[in-house]
């Protein structure tokens, strides 16, 4: 039997128009609409496109959205002021610094000097920290990591019990959803570069979670039979059919992998959709928080 493909699209679009009637709540209750800031610095292509969807994004929901792009040159305290700027403006609920910033940034420090209330991606260290202590709550949680989760749960319902193995350890992704399976008590084995027999663990797996960025790694035979599978990886491999040149994979073999596993997320339109989604939805959370 073919495993069901996870339409992440579809989930999102859920997301957003329940984010969409939950703004013009607010609106309508008297508050401001929930704003979100955006701080990009340098010029990176990718970077530039994922910040103009995230804004595209918060005008179809009736989110404002504040547009701060910087000179790949800027200095460590230009940023930090602009951020202390944006963590005073009442009409801004939310800040997000696009990662990776240029070279010779201090990342942890940017992060920190936005304020817990308005870190909508959930980088924040201190919301890092509450994500992986017992009985701490994070304000927010981050965006890709949220949506894997909120794909598991739509599946499989609760995740209790589950083995789940995820392939990376990065902050971005890797780290926080093994924090997130954690507290949704799955039990978890967390893979990295230098993880032994990497098939051995995969083959326990009833929930894998790949995001390491390499192209169709994990191959079908390595799968659990009936495994839900997450593909997190988006990765561009040569196409000369195709007018880009190129077409994107993520980190499983797909065909192979759908006559073992029972459902799994294509690439692109799974996990990608999600994290925008989640975007949106926690600046509504950080709006409705002020307007109370
Ligand atoms: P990253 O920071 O490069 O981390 C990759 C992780 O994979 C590292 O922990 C690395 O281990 C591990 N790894 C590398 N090669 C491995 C191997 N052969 N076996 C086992 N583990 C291996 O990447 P990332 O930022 O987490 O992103 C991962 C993928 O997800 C990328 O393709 C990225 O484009 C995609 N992504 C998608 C979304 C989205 O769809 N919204 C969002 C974020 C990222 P070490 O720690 O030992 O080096």
């Amino acid at each position: 039997m073919s495993a069901l493909i996870i339409d992440g699209k579809a989930a999102a679009e859920e997301i957003k128009s329940e984010v969409k009637s939950k703004v013009i709540e607010v609106v309508r209750a008297g508050s401001p609409p929930p704003g979100l800031a955006t701080v990009l610095v340098g010029d990176d292509p990718a970077s530039l496109s994922y910040v103009s969807a995230k804004h595209r994004a918060c005008e179809k929901l009736g989110i404002t959205s504040f547009s701060h792009t910087l000179p790949d040159d800027s200095s460590q305290d230009e940023i930090e002021n602009l951020i202390e700027k944006l963590a005073n403006d009442p009409l801004v609920h939310g800040i997000l610094v696009q990662l990776p910033l240029p070279d010779g940034l201090d990342e942890e420090k940017i992060l920190n000097a936005i304020p817990l209330e308005k870190d909508v991606d959930g980088f924040h260290p201190l919301n890092i920290g509450r994500l992986a202590q017992k009985g701490r709550e994070p304000l927010f949680t981050p965006c890709t990591p949220t949506g894997i989760i909120y794909l598991l749960r739509k599946v499989l319902g609760s995740l209790e019990g589950k083995d789940a193995v995820v392939l990376g350890r990065s902050n971005i992704v890797g780290m926080p959803v093994s924090l997130l399976l954690l507290r949704e008590n799955a039990t978890v084995t967390i893979c990295h570069s230098r993880t032994r027999n990497l098939p051995e663990i995969i083959k326990n797996a009833d929930i894998l979670v790949a995001a390491i960025g390499k192209p169709e790694f994990v191959q079908g035979g390595w799968i659990k039979p009936r495994a839900v599978v997450i593909d997190v990886g988006v990765n561009r491999v040569d196409d000369p059919s195709k007018k880009k040149g190129y077409r994107l994979v993520g980190d499983v073999a797909f065909e192979e992998a759908l006559s073992s596993a029972s459902a799994i997320t294509p690439v692109p339109g799974g996990v990608g959709p999600l994290t925008i989604a989640m975007l949106m939805k926690n600046t509504l959370i950080s709006a409705q928080r002020a307007a109370k």
